[in-house]
């Protein structure tokens, strides 16, 4: 049982989710009801109501200060975000989320790479994450580099084209989609990242068909603030 006292609303949450965490470790192995509420609580549903506190200006978590000691054990994150690198789109901020809280891996045009995929078995392994979220957002600079080079032949130096190519088969499955271009490659290349997770990881595959994962997907726009879940 939790004994956490302190009344801050979004620190002690920590601590109640490492006991409530710990106990679920224990529970699965001994096949016990897991009773607490930390544990039963949606990962997915933590994100949307930390987003409904930052479009609110409402957040929870911070300023830290001396408590950012509180999150110097070692964190035991109930999600994993691969988010784009996109300097508008910063995780833990638009979810309102303490440190230790999420797993982030963050690449431009938030695709599966080797390394991202490396990480998020090590997010299940270590941490039994129950939660993949692939985090695309409007505006996407590296959708609109690959759109660049599809509509109007642009090229780019050094690795660049690299995130490019990885895109532009969105690109290419939005060209004929009736709305704007970018946005519904915005909205494939989720899809299609959430596809290549689970279809290049045995792991991850395994954990989503025992129910143990769940992979979802969402857009951040990052004119409202708003995560629109698919
Ligand atoms: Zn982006």
């Amino acid at each position: 049982m939790c004994t956490c006292t302190s009344s801050r609303a979004a620190i002690p949450c920590v601590e109640k989710r490492r006991h409530g965490f710990r106990t679920f470790e224990t529970a699965a192995r001994t096949r016990f009801t897991v009773t607490s509420h930390s544990i039963s609580a949606d990962p997915l549903e933590i994100l949307k109501a930390g987003n409904k506190r930052f479009v609110a200006g409402q957040p929870q978590s911070g300023p830290y200060g001396p408590n950012v000691a509180q999150f110097a054990s070692d964190p035991l994150p109930f999600a994993t975000v691969l988010a784009c690198s996109d300097a508008r789109v910063p995780v833990e901020v638009i979810f309102d989320q303490t440190p230790g809280n999420v797993f982030v891996l963050r690449v431009a045009g938030n695709v599966s790479t080797s390394f991202n995929l490396a990480s998020i078995e090590f997010g299940i392994e270590a941490f039994k994450t129950r939660l993949i979220l692939v985090l695309g957002h409007s505006h996407c600079g590296a959708i609109r580099a690959a759109l660049g080079s599809a509509r109007d032949g642009k090229t780019y130096r050094g690795h660049i084209p690299e995130i490019v190519d990885a895109v532009a088969p969105s690109v290419e499955a939005a060209r004929d989609v009736p709305g704007d271009w970018a946005e519904n490659a915005i909205a494939h290349n989720v899809a299609r990242t959430m596809h290549d997770i689970v279809s290049g990881s045995e792991m991850v595959a395994n954990a989503v068909e025992a129910g143990d994962v769940r992979v979802a997907g969402g857009i951040y726009n990052v004119a409202t603030g708003w995560v629109e879940f698919t």
